[in-house]
């Protein structure tokens, strides 16, 4: 790696200028004009006081703004710190305790919320965003998203009585253009602040430099064969203030000179519509979004034929999802592991007939890994046994913010990085992840894997979904639990569900208390989250 992600962006804005950068509701931006937004709204920044080194939060969903605002940060050499527009206000608020981001840019649904921050949380420049402006009309009247009168957005912005700087995007990016002699960030300047996604405590801001980070879209691209440059049509239907999407749709897009298509959330019909437009050839997404779209194809709403390349991570990827997927679109679906601490990618099936479904695949270039005994990370074991697996590479964070403790406890001093997942490594070098290290359940001395219990109670006829997760007995330890989501019309007793448990598991993996419920909980990429049927299990008692 030789050049910031500012840089990169740079050499595509002069390498593609003409070519599509983004399109948003069938509204698009060339690189050229890309390229131009980012000038002016870096120097709008500049002007409102972001230095180098500042945190600045983004609040926004999918949108033009927000590619341009995290690259005109970028080149200031700011530090970009996402965060997921729908969180609470409370959510928010921790978040800002967290990393004191001066300045923010937001989307306008979230103004009031960062406004009424208290002062002491220091917010001293708000930038709102209305993303439908930079839409023409009959594609705002098409989409029903709401009119707002520009004049009663800018009255109540300014009727705000407070020591903060508020205005509009537009203001904002009006004026000049950064001048070129404005001092570039430095290749290991922490470019973006993430936060991980919360499912086993509460989210960590993980530190990735402009090096990490374009690491892996390079890696990315020695990944995937036979893209073609400046010809390709990415989808992003991932969040782009989550780090899969950050880095596979966007970064990866940007530095093949690929148009991004973004869409705002993940929704089958506004897919279907865009593809008429620009059929998709690469999309990034999770197990969930490819089973709807695989269903809107198999019902006639969507083409899916134009997708060479689907990439699944983030969670496991179930055959079943991969059969239909490949059956219906005719392209291959591969899945990949990460983590917010790997800028996210750090292992990859081989893109072709050598993939292994059921496994991760293998690490990515410049990567190694290890599987090793978690009790004692010096101790590595053979092939075939499961451990926490290790990772080292250039796409390895460099920390948490502020938390010196959580960072020694998963950086070892050799570059290392505990994951906290377990996994097994075949002998050709294939890794499975088997589960987290901390959701793992204790019973009688015996280890229990959730996974393991889930598939189970999955590959019975009339379960959906389950999570498997461990309660605290009242005469200590931990006990086996699970939540049982039932296909449609499916009808099933506990008991009966126990009964097929015993018939597949050893006696002490099977659950001693089985709920029905009508969906898990899941976090905003589709995760489930076992925390939270654990804490819901428990609050019923
Ligand atoms: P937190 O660290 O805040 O508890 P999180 O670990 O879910 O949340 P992310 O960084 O978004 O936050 O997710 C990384 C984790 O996702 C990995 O550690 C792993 O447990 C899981 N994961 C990623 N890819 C896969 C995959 N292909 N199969 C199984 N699990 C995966
Ligand atoms: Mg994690």
């Amino acid at each position: 790696v030789t050049e910031t992600l500012s840089d990169m962006m740079d050499a595509s804005v002069k390498a593609y200028g003409r070519k599509t950068a983004l399109e948003f509701f069938g509204a698009q931006t060339t690189y050229a004009e890309l390229g131009d937004r980012i000038a002016r709204a870096a120097e709008g920044l500049r002007r409102i006081g972001v230095e180098r080194g500042d945190r600045v939060a983004l609040i926004l969903p999918n949108c033009p703004q927000h590619v341009v605002a995290f690259y005109a940060l970028l080149r200031l050499g700011a530090i970009v710190v996402e965060h997921n527009p729908l969180y609470t206000p409370r959510e928010l608020r921790h978040q800002f305790e967290d990393h004191g981001a001066r300045f923010a840019i937001v989307w306008d649904k979230v103004h009031d919320t960062v406004a009424a921050f208290p002062e002491d949380l220091r917010v001293t420049g708000i930038v709102s965003v209305d993303i439908t402006r930079s839409l023409p009309l009959p594609q705002r009247m098409a989409l029903r998203l709401p009119i707002r009168k520009a004049r009663e957005t800018r009255e109540r912005l300014t009727q705000r009585p407070s020591a903060r700087r508020v205005l509009t995007w537009e203001t904002l990016v009006d004026g000049r253009r950064l001048s070129r002699k404005t001092p570039r960030p430095a290749l290991d300047d922490v470019a973006l602040l993430q936060y991980t996604s919360g499912t086993t405590g509460s989210p960590k801001g993980a530190m990735l430099t402009h090096r990490n980070l374009r690491a892996n879209a390079q890696q990315g691209q020695a990944w995937v064969p036979g893209l073609r440059e400046g010809e390709e049509t990415f989808y992003g239907v991932l969040p782009l203030f989550h780090a899969y999407g950050m880095t596979l749709c966007l970064t990866f897009a940007m530095s093949i000179g690929a148009k991004l298509v973004l869409f705002p959330t993940f929704d089958p019909d506004l897919v279907a519509r865009a593809a008429r437009k620009s059929p998709p050839t690469f999309l990034p997404a999770v197990p969930p979004i490819y089973d709807r779209l695989a269903r809107a194809a198999q019902q006639g709403a969507i083409d899916l034929s134009s997708i060479r390349f689907a990439i699944s991570g983030a969670m496991s990827l179930p055959t079943s999802t991969v059969r239909k997927w490949e059956y219906v679109s005719g392209g291959l679906l591969v899945e990949g592991y990460g983590m917010t601490e790997t800028s996210p990618v750090a292992l990859g099936n081989p893109i072709g007939p050598s993939r292994r479904p059921g496994t991760v695949g293998v690490p990515f270039p410049s990567t190694d890994i290890r599987v090793v005994d978690p009790e004692d990370p010096d101790r590595d074991l053979p092939p075939g046994e499961a451990g926490e697996l290790l990772i080292r590479g250039p796409q390895v964070f460099s920390g948490y913010w502020q938390r010196p403790d959580e960072t020694h406890a998963v950086l070892l001093d050799d570059g290392w990085l505990r994951t906290g997942d377990i996994a097994t490594v075949s002998e050709d070098g294939f890794v499975t992840i088997v589960d987290r290290l901390k959701e793992l359940i204790i019973t009688g001395g015996f280890n229990v894997s959730p996974s393991e219990v889930e598939e189970t109670l999955v590959s019975h006829p009339d379960v959906d979904e389950a999570a498997v997760v461990s309660l605290p007995r009242a005469e200590g330890g931990e006990s086996v639990a699970a939540v049982v989501v039932l296909r449609a019309d499916a009808e099933q007793e506990a008991e009966a569900l126990r009964d097929f448990c015993r018939t597949h598991l050893a006696a002490y993996k099977v659950p001693r208390r089985i709920e029905f419920a009508n969906e898990l909980p899941r976090s905003l990429v589709g995760k489930v989250l076992r925390r939270e049927v654990r804490e819901r299990l428990i609050a019923q008692d």
